[in-house]
Order: C-alpha cells, then sequence, then structure tokens
C-alpha cells in the first residue's frame, strides 16, 4: 500500500500551528487582559480601604467603579433610616442633589424585594422592577445588582449597568463582585461608624451644640484664618444667669430642656460659619469669625434679648423665662502677629474676665473685655 504524500501531512500541521497559534495569541490577550482589570480591581479596593469619610466613599465608589468596570451606568443605593447619612454627606459639602448615581432609601423594604431572603447578587437583563435603582431617562440593557449585607443587615447595594445586553448573563463568573460587595459593605459599615464617632466626639449630646473640644481645636484654626486673611475675630462667653435656681425650682429634667432650647437659640441668631460650643455646665462659647467688637456686641445683645424675651415650657407646663449674661472681646490679627499659644489663652480669657463683669454689674447684660493687644506680654485692653 502506497503511503500519503508527506507535503499533505506537513500541511495540515501547518494548519493546526496556526489555529494553536491563533488560540495561544487569544488566551494571551485574555490573560494580559484579566491581569489588567486585576490590576484596576485592586487599585478600586486599596481606594476604597483607605477612606473614611462618606461623601469620599460615595463619591470614588460610583465614579471609580464606572472607570474600572468601564460602565455605562453605576448607582449606589444606601439605606439611611433616620437620614444620618444624609446629613453626614451634607455637612461634609456634597449636593446631594447634584450626586445622581446616589440613592437614599428610607427603609430596606424595596431592595428585599429585589434580593430576597438570601441577599443574592443578581446578574442578567434589565427588568421594570429595577428602574429605581437607574434614575435617568433611559436604562441599561444589562445589569448587574450588588447587595451590600453586613451582619445580616441589608445597607444597600451597587448597581452596574451597561448598554450591551450580553455584558451581565446569570451564569457569568462572579469572583471579582462578590469580593467588590464584600469589601463595599465592609468599608460602608466602617465609615458609617467612624463618622458617628467623629460627631459624637465633637458635639454636646444634650444641646445638640459643639462641645469645648471641638471649640479648643476650631479656635486655633480660626486665629490661623484671621491671620492669614487679616480679618478680625470675636469671642463671646455665654452664662445663664442663676441657672441653678430652674433645677431646684423645677428639677434637673427641666433644666435640661432649658438648656437644650437656650442653646437652639442662641445658635439661631449665628450664622453658619459661625462656632457655637457648650463650653461647659450652662455656659457657652461663640467665635464670630470676621466680627469686630462692635459687631459682636451687636450680636450679643440681639441673643441676651432673644433669651430674656423667650420663654419655655417644660413637661409640667411650667413657664420658665432665663437671662443671660455675655461677655465679648475681639482678635484683631494686625495689633497681634506672630500669635502663641498664650496670645490664644489671654484673647480667650479676655472675653471671660468681660463675663464676669456682666455678672458683677448685675447679670442679664453684655460687656465687653475690649480688642486683645499683645504689648511686652502685657494684655492692653485699646477699648471698652
Ligand atoms: P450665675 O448667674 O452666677 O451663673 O448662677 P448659676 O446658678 O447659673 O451658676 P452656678 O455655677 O451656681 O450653677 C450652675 C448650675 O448649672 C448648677 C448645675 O447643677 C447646673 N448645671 C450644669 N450642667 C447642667 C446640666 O447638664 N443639666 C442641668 N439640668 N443642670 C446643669
Ligand atoms: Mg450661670
Ligand atoms: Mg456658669
Amino acid at each position: 500500500m502506497e503511503s500519503p504524500p508527506l507535503t499533505i501531512e506537513i500541511d495540515e500541521l501547518q494548519t493546526q500551528l496556526c489555529i494553536l497559534e491563533s488560540h495561544q495569541e487569544k488566551l494571551l490577550e485574555r490573560l494580559r487582559h484579566n491581569e489588567a482589570k486585576l490590576s484596576q480591581f485592586q487599585s478600586l479596593e486599596t481606594t476604597i480601604l483607605s477612606l473614611n469619610a462618606l461623601r469620599e466613599l460615595v463619591e470614588h465608589v460610583i465614579d471609580d467603579t464606572r472607570a474600572t468596570f468601564d460602565l455605562d451606568y453605576v448607582s449606589l443605593v444606601l439605606v439611611d433610616e433616620n437620614g444620618d447619612l444624609a446629613q453626614f454627606m451634607k455637612e461634609d459639602g456634597l449636593q446631594l442633589e447634584n450626586t445622581p448615581g446616589l440613592i437614599l432609601l428610607e427603609n430596606a423594604i424595596s431592595l428585599k424585594d429585589i434580593f430576597g431572603r438570601a441577599f443574592r447578587l443578581h446578574l442578567g437583563e434589565f427588568k421594570p422592577k429595577y428602574r429605581f435603582l437607574f434614575p435617568g431617562r433611559d436604562f441599561p440593557s444589562s445589569v448587574a445588582l450588588l447587595p451590600l449585607v453586613r451582619r445580616g443587615e441589608l445597607l444597600g447595594c451597587l448597581n452596574l449597568g451597561s448598554h450591551v445586553p450580553s455584558r451581565y448573563s446569570p451564569n457569568m463568573a462572579t469572583d471579582f463582585l462578590d469580593r467588590l460587595r464584600a469589601i463595599l459593605a465592609v468599608c460602608l459599615e466602617n465609615t458609617k461608624n467612624f463618622e458617628q464617632l467623629r460627631r459624637t466626639s465633637l458635639y454636646d449630646t444634650l444641646t445638640g451644640v459643639n462641645n469645648r473640644r471641638f471649640f479648643e481645636q476650631r479656635l486655633g484654626e480660626e486665629i490661623d484664618r484671621a491671620q492669614r486673611c487679616g480679618d478680625s475675630l470675636a469671642c463671646l462667653f455665654l452664662d445663664i444667669d442663676h441657672f441653678k435656681r430652674v433645677n431646684d425650682t423645677y428639677g434637673h429634667q427641666t433644666g435640661d430642656l432649658v438648656l437644650a432650647e437656650i442653646a437652639a437659640q442662641i445658635r439661631s441668631q449665628l450664622r453658619n460659619n459661625d462656632v457655637l460650643a457648650r463650653y461647659g455646665g450652662e455656659e457657652f462659647v461663640a467665635l464670630l469669625s470676621g466680627a469686630n467688637e462692635a459687631r459682636a456686641m451687636e450680636v450679643a445683645e440681639r441673643i441676651r434679648r432673644r433669651i430674656a424675651n423667650h420663654s419655655i415650657t417644660d413637661h409640667n407646663q411650667n413657664t420658665i423665662t432665663c437671662t443671660l449674661s455675655v461677655g465679648v472681646a475681639e482678635y484683631n490679627p494686625e495689633k497681634v502677629s506672630p500669635v502663641s499659644e498664650a496670645d490664644i489663652q489671654r484673647f480667650i480669657e479676655l472675653a471671660d474676665q468681660a463675663l464676669y463683669t456682666a455678672k458683677d454689674k448685675g447679670r442679664n447684660r453684655v460687656e465687653s473685655g475690649g480688642i486683645y493687644q499683645r504689648k511686652e506680654s502685657n494684655v492692653v485692653l485699646v477699648s471698652v
């Protein structure tokens, strides 16, 4: 029998080799693509793990996920039962109405309808019931919906969408997405706790205004700002008159209510960027940025009048009226440069001493300690 020609065998081998080479090239290409994806994913992971502020986390998650996975739609839903998250982000300067990818829900009911009890990740075609997850006029063709779960609680979900119908299908591998949602859930929980802690450590829980620690932190910053901009800064010490009598007459609970109400009344007379803190007991301190002595006296007098004319009704229908004594001082950067820690303390003491003068002169009044000025380490009052 005649054997087949050798040239045919070689041709076939060459064809197969070409096919193998093309497979190998495709495999290598896929490998390179996956490597690039992994490195982008790791960088996304590192970024979100390093953030403490909720605002930053939200912005990075929405923008970086879109870029990393090259997506047409990304939205983040957060369950915000008592409005804390919205508050944290607003305080950090995030305009919620200008952050279309962020959706805050009062409860998790609508999410539970989608994810069921098992909180499983959803991959596949877009369904009308997902509309609320993708605010806007048009919708994706395929989606990946990642429930964010921590200790059995549904914190929200991250929603990825593509115009390409085959981008997400139910039988796809989900390793990356599973990892992303696990990390994001941990980050969200940590950030929430961190923000809560940051606030409780700087706020007075009874009155809702800042505490002394916050005041001391901000005082240094405000003095620096005043030095830099050449602006004056005023300090007000405000102490409730005969507050002990309120406690003695109506009880501690009413005393607490009166304290909170007076704090709110003082706050209502200040600008948003003015600092108001509970300095201790029934004493408050305010920092008015950009205010000189005359302006500070005006504000202090307005607050004094407001409190004196304000009645508070307690749980036993008792009507209580209180008065305030206020001490004022101005810090003028032109007169104190460079500034030292001792200068800052003396400036504060000037306002505090003015408060004692107001008490001595009969209470329910405003007194000024003048403008703080350093002169060979002495405090000089340039105007009273
Ligand atoms: P003055 O006009 O000299 O300031 O008199 P005063 O009674 O306001 O001052 P004093 O320092 O004698 O008393 C302060 C009172 O404030 C005594 C204290 O029990 C009360 N107080 C301090 N912190 C709180 C608080 O958190 N809640 C309540 N209810 N009372 C408080
Ligand atoms: Mg008092
Ligand atoms: Mg006091």
